[in-house]
């Protein structure tokens, strides 16, 4: 099991020196060094129901394995840059203000080789990247799972970059599929409203979209950014909404460290104050009935593709 360290120096340093092993493993024996997938996913047991993923932070590439068809047919191998330090950060920040830590998993591979935000037939071109895609996933899976058994529910933030909008952060939500279950029990308040992770973070003077001063109605998720594979998975409408799941996509200029050591921090700092409230705000232990769920999470998914057939602005 990989450990987070609490140094990224130490951590970064830490891996150097796993792929210089893995390189050597690698050259003496190359017919078991695909065993090592575990080697390329960070992860680390919490005791929140409060799950952090991020799959685009990663920069190591697996030796031997090929590369995917990088900017042909749309195919995106852009790293989100320091979204891996936010998780980290995130994580520490969360467990100061809480007392507990939530759970992370983080994607190390190059988008160049895996997209673990992708369905598997999308997500990689060599068969070799399948065991390490898997790997991420089962990790998501078994706490998943085991924050079921153990809460009966759980909140999943997946963090991503994006560079289109610099100072902005997005929800994606599915416009609300991904977290019927939250919305069942508290309705759009939960999502949008001054307690929320959104709410908090428009209140601490961040520009997040949908405007969270729009009636819900109105607040329709940018497409780009509406949530990706990886909330769809999880989220609420394959879960009879107990796994409440938001991809949160941060601008680049929130994430850069060159002129601003501290900037990291500080967004992991806020977010963690949102989290916190949200969590407190809105208990996500609080289970609705899972056929009340299924049948408003439908409502949801029909809304949306009403809404995705209106011309857009
Ligand atoms: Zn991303």
């Amino acid at each position: 099991m990989v450990r987070l360290s609490t140094s990224p120096l130490r951590w970064r340093c830490a891996g150097v020196v796993r792929r210089a092993l893995i390189t050597i493993v690698w050259l003496a024996y190359p017919h078991i060094s695909h065993a090592a997938n575990e080697d390329f996913v960070t992860f680390e047991r919490g005791s929140l129901p409060i799950i952090i993923t991020a799959p685009h932070g990663g920069e190591e590439l697996i030796p031997g394995v090929g590369l995917r068809g990088c900017g042909t047919s749309g195919v995106n191998c852009n790293t989100d840059l320091h979204t891996d330090l936010l998780a980290d950060a995130l994580r520490d920040a969360v467990a100061a203000i809480m007392g507990q830590a939530p759970y992370v998993v983080m994607g190390n591979v190059d988008r160049s080789q895996i997209d673990y935000n992708r369905p598997a037939s999308l997500a990689y071109d060599d068969p070799l990247a399948a065991p390490f895609y898997d790997a991420y996933h089962n990790q998501i899976q078994a706490y998943v799972d085991e924050a079921t058994a153990r809460w009966g529910a759980a909140l999943l933030l997946d963090l991503h970059g994006q560079s289109s909008a610099p100072t902005t952060i997005f929800r994606g939500t599915q416009n609300g599929a991904t977290v019927a279950g939250l919305l069942a029990l508290y309705g759009p308040d939960a999502i949008t409203g001054p307690n929320s992770i959104f709410g908090q973070l428009a209140d601490a003077g961040y520009t997040v979209k949908p405007d969270v001063n729009l009636p819900w109605e109105s607040q329709i998720e940018d497409p780009e950014y509406a949530g990706g594979f990886t909330v769809q998975t999880y989220g609420a409408g394959n879960t009879d909404g107990r796994i409440n799941a938001i991809q949160i996509e941060f601008g680049i200029d929130l994430r850069d460290i060159t002129g601003n050591p501290a900037a990291i921090d500080d967004l992991a700092a806020s977010m963690a104050g949102a989290t916190a409230t949200q969590y407190t705000s809105f208990p996500v232990t609080a289970i609705p009935e899972p056929s009340a769920v299924l049948l408003f999470g439908s409502g949801l998914i029909l809304l949306s593709v009403v809404r995705r057939r209106r011309p857009r602005r």
